[in-house]
């Protein structure tokens, strides 16, 4: 790619118009693969004619937006690779890397037709290309490249996708709509050029920007180019005497070198301005020079020719050859004040080296020892580890860090403690590694955090448990209620997540405590004789102090204020009678029959649960027949029912209805005894809560200034449910004791 004729490559001794048209004609079967075997000695010829027939063949009758044959793409893709000398492998999976997108071939039939190594490569390609079109937030671009970085295991995926773009963009001037030609234009400028100049494929990414450009802001383009062509030539008399100049100054000193001209590209002038408060002429480097040497000593006695003669500005040199960029590229840089005082930057190299800042990456593979491919010793020569593997050098790549670009200084490593997620619509969402539903949620938005009641990742419903992998789009499956039961801060790891829950479970809590507070208030009206159905709390709460009625209600709830004090101040007069007996759901005889059954239980008989013991589901009960009273129903721990020890007769057997064991509610009684010190009652009520039960009366049996003893009458499925909520009182540090209240 590289080594394309690139446009930003011209002699500024003649200057030319940028042209536009395809620079990658359409090659033949044959011209294909003559091209690898040139430079690819073992290449597989047979693979690689197979290959181009089955792109044909399977691309069929399709047409690109230019009309011409849709082949005539992975065709060029493939001429493309070979300018970078890249081996069969690679070249195979440029002619195949729509196939499995775009036509109706799949993955298996290239694997089994073209091997794992062309498959693998077609496979990643194929990914890179879904990934594209969720990638509509141009937002997340940055975030898209460190997805392509941690994802891409083999640098030639991300050639091949490289290589594919550029064919595009080069013809992307035959997309009809505008809208369109933008957006692939803005991913191009903001993923795909970094990308390049990450694998240091610098031309590659400076024509992606200037086609990009184009697209973008084609005015600003135009003008930057009929100004650069007029630059040209009123400095062509200029840079023809430089270029002569140095010719003759490296003849005299005995060098034997080529000398290239380069002029920026619109693009990078437009950067510059855009940067810079300056004016276009004031951009320094517009015309440069580059001085090919053969030997590396060349490049420093060059450099000090070069020196001699004119004056160099101290703050423009760079030596990247004594330190070389980490992607490898090395390379005197200098500016000097050549003849008629003018600026102009020089770079000095190696053949080797340009061809390492022209191949990037590329540069490092090639014919060795009868094998094709990642050259270390290649490597070692400028510089890298010779241990170094693909993944390594992409990692490498990902390291660069150069101040005057977009890149972000941050390291790969960095990124692998990131997970890259999606969401349907195609938004980037980055999460720490290990994060699970609800982060992800949460991350999206607070509603939809606070509303999630399961998730769907990659179209499967799965558990909220399961970390997120990169790669995966989460959909979040919300009810219309904020959910979010107790323990689901455990299914979390970031910071936003939990603290949503805490706060959703805190206002559950405080709903909670309003209605309680509520109840308690309405109780205490009713034993003070006042109808509660005449009394607006809000009035109470007023006449009381509250800010409202449902503030009142909280603090009733949470314990911090006496109910009853408060009814006989706020009326005078009235005196809240204090209740032997707590109100509690009717244990009649209907009530009865829905929960209890029993083979030899006689028809029309009146069932009761027995007030001693209060039996709940999943307690063994047993039925006892008492005269003019029906058949009372105790668990079978109950003391009372050694009573009946000599009455056998008396005895029924009974099971809990199916309607019992599945959720249909009983009341439980539990006494809890502790601490009477501030927000007691809150905190046992938020345990109980917190274990689902339901808090339908509470009274307080004794209290004295540091001692509390409570009745809490819970609605609970089952027996079970009120053996977990005795555990969470006892495990507040204000119980003492809590226990089942059954007569003893
Ligand atoms: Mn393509």
């Amino acid at each position: 790619m590289a080594g394309l004729p690139a446009a930003a490559q011209v002699d500024p001794g003649l200057p030319r118009a940028r042209s536009l048209e395809l620079e990658t004609g359409t090659l033949s079967r044959e011209e294909l693969v003559g091209r690898v075997l040139a430079y690819h000695r073992t290449a597989d010829a047979d693979r690689l004619g197979r290959a181009f027939d089955f792109a044909r063949e399977h691309h069929g009758e399709q047409l690109r937006a230019s009309g011409d044959p849709y082949y005539s793409h992975p065709v060029a893709v493939a001429e493309l690779l070979t300018q970078v000398q890249l081996d069969d492998v690679t070249i195979i999976a440029g002619l195949l890397h729509d196939t499995v997108e775009d036509t109706s071939v799949t993955l298996d039939d290239v694997r089994r037709q073209f091997g794992d190594d062309v498959a693998d490569l077609v496979d990643g390609v194929t990914k890179l290309t879904r990934l594209e079109y969720r990638s509509e937030e141009t937002k997340q671009a940055e975030n898209f490249q460190k997805f392509i970085l941690a994802t891409v295991n083999d640098i030639r995926v991300l050639l091949v996708k490289l290589a594919d773009r550029l064919h595009n963009m080069r013809t992307i001037h035959h997309l009809s709509k505008r809208e369109k030609r933008e957006r692939i234009a803005r991913e191009t400028m903001e993923i795909y050029a970094p990308l390049s100049r990450r694998v240091g494929l610098y031309h590659v990414a400076s024509e992606l920007e200037d086609l990009s450009f184009e697209q973008i802001n084609p005015e600003a383009r135009r003008a930057i180019q009929y100004r650069l062509d007029d630059l040209s030539k009123e400095n062509r008399v200029d840079l023809e005497r430089i270029r002569d100049d140095l010719t003759a100054l490296m003849e005299a000193g005995g060098i034997r070198c080529r000398i290239k001209g380069r002029r920026k590209s619109p693009y990078s002038i437009w950067r510059k301005l855009e940067r810079k408060s300056i004016s276009f002429r004031d951009v320094a480097d517009i015309f440069a020079f580059r001085i090919i040497v053969e030997e590396v000593s060349e490049c420093y006695q060059a450099l000090g020719l070069v020196h001699t003669v004119w004056a160099c500005l101290p703050d423009r040199f760079r030596d990247f050859i004594s330190v070389p960029k980490p992607n490898g590229y090395r390379s005197l840089h200098t500016t000097v004040r050549a003849s008629g005082n003018r600026r102009v930057e020089l770079q000095i190299r190696t053949e080797e080296m340009d061809n390492t800042a022209e191949h990037g990456v590329a540069a490092h593979w090639g014919y060795k020892n009868s094998v094709y491919g990642f050259d270390p010793d290649s490597a070692r020569a400028v510089g890298l580890d010779p241990e170094t593997n693909l993944r390594a050098f992409s990692e490498l790549i990902a390291h660069e860090a150069e101040p005057d670009e977009f890149l972000e200084h941050a390291k790969l490593e960095m990124y692998r403690e990131h997970v890259f997620t999606f969401t349907p619509k195609g938004r980037l969402i980055v999460l720490p590694r290990g994060a699970m539903p609800l982060d992800f949620a949460y991350a999206v938005h607070t509603a939809i955090g606070d509303t999630c009641t399961g998730v769907r990742i990659n179209g499967e419903n799965r558990a909220l448990r399961t970390e997120l992998d990169n790669g995966d789009v989460v959909e979040i499956l919300r009810g219309c209620e904020p959910a979010a039961p107790t323990g689901w801060e455990a299914m979390t790891i970031t910071g936003r997540a939990r603290a949503a829950l805490r706060r959703l479970v805190r206002n559950r809590e405080r709903r909670e405590f309003r209605r309680l507070g509520q109840g308690l208030i309405r109780q205490s009206l009713r034993r003070a004789g006042i109808d509660p159905v005449t009394v607006r709390l809000d009035t109470v709460a007023a006449r009381a102090g509250y800010e409202s009625g449902e503030a009142m209600a909280e603090a009733a709830g949470r314990g911090k204020i006496s109910v009853r004090e408060l009814i006989e101040t706020v009326f005078p007069g009235h005196k809240v009678e204090t209740a032997g007996d707590l109100s509690r759901l009717p244990a009649d005889d209907e009530h009865a029959k829905m929960l209890v059954s029993g083979a030899d239980l006689t028809p029309g008989v009146t069932l009761h649960l027995a007030e001693c013991c209060r039996p709940l589901p999943g307690d063994r009960i047993i039925g006892i027949q008492e005269p003019d009273i029906g058949l009372v129903v105790h668990a079978i721990s109950c003391a009372r029912l050694a009573a009946f020890d000599d009455r056998p007769d008396a005895w029924v057997d009974l099971r809990w209805t199916e309607l019992a064991e599945t959720g249909a509610v009983a009341v439980g009684r539990i006494r809890v005894t502790g601490a009477n010190q501030k927000g007691v009652l809150a905190m046992l009520c938020t345990a109980v809560a917190q274990s689902n039960g339901n808090i339908v009366a509470i009274e307080t049996d004794k209290r004295t200034v540091d001692f509390i003893d409570l009745l809490l009458d819970i609605e609970v499925e089952d027996v079970r449910r009120l053996t977990q909520i005795l555990a969470a009182l006892r495990s507040l540090a204000v119980v003492d004791r809590a226990v089942r209240e059954q007569e003893a």
